[in-house]
């Protein structure tokens, strides 16, 4: 782009690790971005639940409860938000185990810090109309933009690219996500153990001790996960039938009775985390019309990045052509 040309402007859709990703790396180059989200804040399957209580407010990292960095691209990232302290390595969860700092979502409010989102906003629909493209949402009917960028999962992703573009709808149907139910749960006083993580059986996936991850308040809060198969055979269940169910099974793997939970609410994620294709993102330059998120790359946080920095990569190139 030479400084007297007006940049395109781009509608990111999905403020998770892949979308504000690229849509920062756009910024950086110039661009004009907008971002949609339809969650009240930024960070997707990062983001953090908190809970008010008398003793002080408890946090949960309800989505990824830990990441790895072990692209060399996501590890300078990750060391210049370690220095930021917005990250911090947790070795309770292995080697090379990352965790946001003082909750999960710290490193994406950081990178949604200096761009234009507006959350709040589903996108339902995408039409092309001349050379662009009009965003379609309940309250929203007039927002054309020159580009778009999808970052949101394979299966919602599917549903908007249905009448954009038949081949990434197609990629986007061939891809299928695990559920996942995690429990938030607050005890009364600390858990007699020095277990951080416990690991999975039938029912659990894995759990996590949320208060003794750096940074965080305390407080005896710990996200149980289900495993994928429990989540999926239990996917209609109602939350408080998923909640005592958990919590009872939790309760068979820890070494003493648990005290009384001071609160306990499960929350259900339709597709957390998918079964991926290596194809790190997807571009139409003919349409203005990208893809990007995990379900494109690695299936993970740091697959989240790269698909995000890979599609910004292939985006600005074109702004650069003259
Ligand atoms: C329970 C659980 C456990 C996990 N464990 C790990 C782990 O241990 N390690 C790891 O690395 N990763 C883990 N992950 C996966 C990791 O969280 C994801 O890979 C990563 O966060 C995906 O980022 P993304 O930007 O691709 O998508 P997302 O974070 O899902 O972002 C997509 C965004 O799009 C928005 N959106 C969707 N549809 C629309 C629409 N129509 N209009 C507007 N907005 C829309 C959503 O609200 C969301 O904010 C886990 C995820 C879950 C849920």
């Amino acid at each position: 782009m030479t400084p007297e040309t007006v940049p395109p402007r781009t509608a990111v859709i999905g403020a998770g690790m892949a979308g504000l990703t690229c849509a920062a790396a756009l910024r950086a180059a110039g661009g004009s971005v907008t971002v949609f989200d339809k969650a009240r804040g930024p960070g997707g399957r990062m983001s953090t639940r908190r809970l008010a209580l008398t003793e002080g407010e408890v946090t949960f990292d309800h989505g990824a409860p830990v990441f790895t960095a072990r692209d060399p691209g996501f590890r300078a990232q990750v060391a210049l938000w370690t220095q930021a302290g917005l990250v911090a390595p947790w070795s309770a969860a292995g080697e090379g185990a990352f965790v946001g700092a003082p909750a999960m979502n710290a490193p994406l409010k950081a990178v949604a810090a200096g761009l234009e989102i507006r959350c709040g906003v589903t996108i339902t629909g995408l039409a092309r109309i001349g050379d662009g493209w009009v965003l379609e949402g309940p309250d929203e009917s007039d927002l054309a933009y020159d580009r778009v960028v999808l970052a949101v999962p394979a299966e919602q992703a599917a549903v908007l690219l249905v009448a954009a573009n038949d081949a990434f709808a197609a990629l986007a149907r061939s891809t299928v996500s695990a559920p996942c139910w995690s429990l938030m749960l607050v005890f009364s006083r600390p858990i007699e153990t020095e277990l951080r993580v416990l690991d999975g059986d039938e029912v659990i996936g894995r759990a996590f001790r949320d208060g003794h991850k750096p940074g965080r308040s305390g407080g005896e809060a710990w996200v149980i996960q289900a495993c994928p198969a429990w989540s999926r055979d239990n996917l209609e269940a109602g939350p408080s039938d998923v909640a005592t169910r958990l919590l009872a099974a939790f309760e068979t793997r820890m070494p003493t009775p648990l005290p009384p939970p001071l609160s306990s609410v499960a929350h259900r994620w339709r597709y957390a985390q998918p079964e991926p294709l290596a194809l790190g993102a997807l571009w139409d330059p003919a349409a203005g019309l990208g893809v990007c998120g995990d379900w494109l790359d690695g299936g993970d946080v740091e697959g989240a990045w790269r698909s995000g920095v890979r599609l910004a990569a292939q985006l600005n190139a074109a702004d650069a052509r003259p």
